[in-house]
């Protein structure tokens, strides 16, 4: 049987097995109830291990979420609109979400928690830096590896493209970020974080009509929120800084 088991893919089942005839007997299953919850454990391991590998692959550098959001410290940010980004129609109807604000406003914080929310719900998702995306697309030796490459970033139902503006990109490297915002221009949502007004966009793709062309895909069905408001980096600072010199000076 345990190898027929195996020969069918049924693993989940093979594992749970022992434990479940066990409680079988001691609880005297029916043979109904007893498939039932058979036919659950190998269900219910599938989706477990579906979803560790979708987690896996969306490569998040750090897990964050949306109930870990300190909102009274970012009061220009509107709670209601992101707990209704959080019920994911934005994936649905591949709608883009812009964050844009100065270092520590929690850019991040929320795309990696948009992107847990979407990955709870059964969808992909692909965590890349700007840098990290024109780099990965840029080194492709030859045209079939690239056109692989744009593929990884265009299949996930999410993609995040944090720190675009931190570094300017090189002529070919503009070329592939905008070639990947119209790949997946309603198609798939992208959820950007910038430190870089939209004006200032031509500069850092070194060409003013590509990035015209690039906002305008980007921007056409995007949700932009603006956060403009103290870095939670520099409150956690001074509260160490205030904790340690009042620790020094206790006597
Ligand atoms: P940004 O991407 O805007 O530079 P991050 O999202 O990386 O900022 O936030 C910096 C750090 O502060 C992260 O560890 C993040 O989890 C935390 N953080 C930022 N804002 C908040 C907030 N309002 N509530 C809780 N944690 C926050
Ligand atoms: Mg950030």
């Amino acid at each position: 049987m345990w190898h027929q088991l195996k020969h069918l893919g049924l693993t989940q089942l093979e594992q749970a097995l022992p434990a479940l005839f066990e409680t079988a007997r001691q609880e005297r299953w029916t043979y109904e109830h007893f498939l039932t919850r058979a036919i659950a454990a190998e269900v219910e391991g599938r989706d477990r291990r579906a979803a560790e590998r979708r987690i896996k692959a969306a490569h998040l550098p750090v897990i964050k979420t949306l109930e870990a959001f300190d909102f009274s410290f970012q009061p220009s940010l509107s709670e209601r609109l992101l707990w209704e980004l959080a019920d994911l129609s934005f994936v649905k109807t591949a709608t883009n979400v812009v964050f844009l604000g100065p270092p520590g406003v929690g850019k991040t914080h929320l795309s990696l928690a948009l992107s847990v929310k979407a990955l709870a719900a059964g969808y992909s998702a692909l965590f890349t830096t700007l840098s990290g995306l024109a780099e990965s697309l840029e080194t492709a030796a030859y045209p079939g590896l690239a056109r692989q490459r744009l593929r990884r970033y265009t299949t996930p139902s999410v993609l995040v493209i944090d720190e675009v503006g931190y570094t300017k990109l090189a002529p070919e490297q503009a070329h592939h970020f905008f070639e990947l915002v119209t790949a997946r221009y309603e198609h798939g949502s992208i959820l950007l974080t910038s430190n870089t007004a939209f004006a200032e966009w031509g500069q850092l793709l070194g060409d003013e009509v590509l990035a015209t062309a690039l906002l305008d895909r980007l921007l056409h069905h995007a949700e932009v929120i603006t956060i403009n408001g103290p870095s939670y980096r520099m409150k956690e600072r001074r509260r160490a800084l205030r904790e340690t010199v009042a620790e020094s000076t206790k006597g």
